[in-house]
């Protein structure tokens, strides 16, 4: 692999765009190149193959979408016939969410072209799309799993790609889009520009390379795994239990306005966030088994500012582009210590002052200690004082140790109000055989655990048909901070971590 040496120059009227593409960079307000855009532009105009490492916030969408218009422009025309509009560039992203942004950009720089783009993602009838799809279009954006739905339905034909990026594509290989990638790839003409853009060089990503890119130039503009210096980090040493009463202190406490507050499972993620609501927070829920709309309504809800509190998993909210969030709660911590880099990372961006502020329970150690690895910095301990909600006790009651949990159940301690109320479609569900309490209802409320439900319409709608989600469920251990039944009102608990950079 080659490395290249950026040049230094940072000015878009150095690159001699074409005009329509330079009249969109200028409308969209970019005065400068970011690092990645001033060392991919150049190279990907000639036409070379890229191996880029460079996280989303870097500016590497318009850093590959602006030369790849620029080369695709010799094809623009206004004809009507679709025959004169094949798809020349493909754009695989992991994420719903990732290729509607990105979409959305390329259509802008796009906009004073004939050259078509459009978006094509699982979740949504495939009809509209079809129909756009058979009008032609030049730059076509899509997740893996739905693109291959089209091909197998000879909705798109890919034999004249000369453009295809893999973006994020160590995100792919994580949720398994590999065998779709490489189905997608065999469509392809082999003499084409392949770019692949990734937050980091792991071995899977460098053979997928190898298999797939030819003699890359290898740009890298940040270390990966690197935090901005402006965000604040703290670790609290939190109860399974606790932890819905401390998330709902510290926002309260630092008069916090929005926050991302992230969740490892889907179902812990879809009840904290009902629980926030009946709080009083004006929550959404952005996770793999939400509709397609409702993921679109959730994130323009928090952009527009309707939104204070988006509870969210990895795979939905990584890379998305929204700014200044002034807050980054790890409800749970990641399993992965690189999606810790990714999920503060949505806070103290361009320069802001973000804070980062992170749930320690019994059996997260190792997880806090990969942490420590990946960022090769030392986590301390800190202290939270937090007021107890003795309505939402009374409401809502504790775990009761003699009740074995289910997997997820400690996500967050509104599921326990959640499953003591059935819900639509569930009526019975109170009513059916209980294999996990034994009887043990509390005489207090009524409350029982809840079983596992293995086909729950609501819950085990597939994310997209070919991904096999990482959204798992928290593996949960005994939980030797477990509340007492005699709950003081006010304590202080003990706080593992704390780190500021
Ligand atoms: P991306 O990493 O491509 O998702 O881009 C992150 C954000 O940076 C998007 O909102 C872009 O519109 C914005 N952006 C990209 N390039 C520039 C630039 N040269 N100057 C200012 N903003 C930019």
């Amino acid at each position: 692999m080659r490395q290249y040496a950026p040049d230094m120059t940072t000015s878009f009227s150095n690159l001699q765009l074409a005009p329509a593409l330079a009249r969109a960079v200028a409308e969209m307000g970019y005065e400068s190149m970011t690092p990645i855009q001033a060392q991919a532009i150049p190279v990907v105009l000639t036409g070379q193959d890229v191996m880029g490492a460079a996280q989303t916030g870097t500016g590497k969408t318009a850093a590959f979408s602006l030369p790849l218009l620029q080369r695709l422009l010799k094809h623009e025309n206004s004809s009507t016939s679709p025959a004169r509009h094949p798809v020349r560039a493909l754009v695989l992203l992991p994420t719903r969410e990732l290729a509607d942004q990105v979409a959305q950009q390329i259509k802008q720089y796009a906009v004073h072209t004939n050259l078509r783009s459009m978006v094509v993602f699982g979740g949504m009838d495939m009809k509209p799309q079809t129909i756009e799809l058979k009008k032609g279009v030049e730059v076509l954006v899509a997740t893996p799993g739905r693109l291959l739905d089209h091909i197998e339905a000879k909705n798109v034909v890919l034999n004249q790609v000369e453009y295809v990026v893999l973006d994020e594509a160590d995100r792919m290989l994580d949720i398994g889009f590999l065998p779709d990638l490489q189905r997608i790839l065999s469509h392809l003409p082999k003499q084409r520009t392949t770019l692949l853009f990734s937050a980091t060089f792991s071995t899977e990503i460098k053979r997928l390379a190898g298999s797939y890119l030819q003699n890359p130039i290898t740009i890298e503009v940040a270390r990966p795994n690197e935090t901005a210096a402006t965000i604040t980090q703290q670790f609290y040493s939190v109860s399974v239990d606790d932890k819905y009463n401390a998330l709902r202190h510290l926002i309260k406490a630092n008069g916090m306005k929005q926050a991302f507050v992230f969740c490892n499972s889907k179902l812990g993620c879809a009840r904290l966030a009902r629980s926030l609501e009946r709080d009083g927070f004006r929550t959404s829920a952005l996770h793999g088994d939400k509709s397609q709309d409702e993921r679109l309504k959730a994130l323009e809800g928090f952009k527009k500012g309707e939104v204070d509190l988006l509870v969210c998993t990895d795979v939905a909210a990584r890379g998305l582009d929204i700014k200044d969030v002034p807050a980054v709660f790890n409800f749970d911590i990641p399993f992965n210590a690189e999606d810790y880099v990714h999920r503060i990372g949505r806070t103290g961006r361009a320069g802001a002052l973000g804070q980062a502020i992170s749930f320690v329970s019994g059996s997260d150690q190792r997880l806090v200690g990969d942490i420590e690895k990946l960022l090769k910095t030392k986590i301390t301990l800190e202290n939270v004082t937090v007021e107890q909600d003795r309505s939402r006790e009374r409401r809502e009651p504790r775990s009761d140790s003699r009740e074995p949990r289910g997997d997820m159940r400690s996500e967050s301690s509104g599921e326990r109000r959640e499953f003591s109320r059935p819900r639509e479609g569930y009526a019975s569900r109170d009513a059916r055989p209980r294999e996990h309490d034994n009887g043990r209802r509390s005489r207090e409320t009524g409350y029982v655990p809840a079983p596992r439900v293995k086909n729950d319409p609501f819950f085990d709608k597939p994310y997209e048909a070919t991904v096999r989600s990482t959204e798992t469920a928290a593996p949960v251990a005994p939980d030797p901070l477990r509340k007492s039944a005699n709950i003081k009102p006010k304590r202080v608990m003990a706080a593992l971590f704390k780190s500021t950079t």
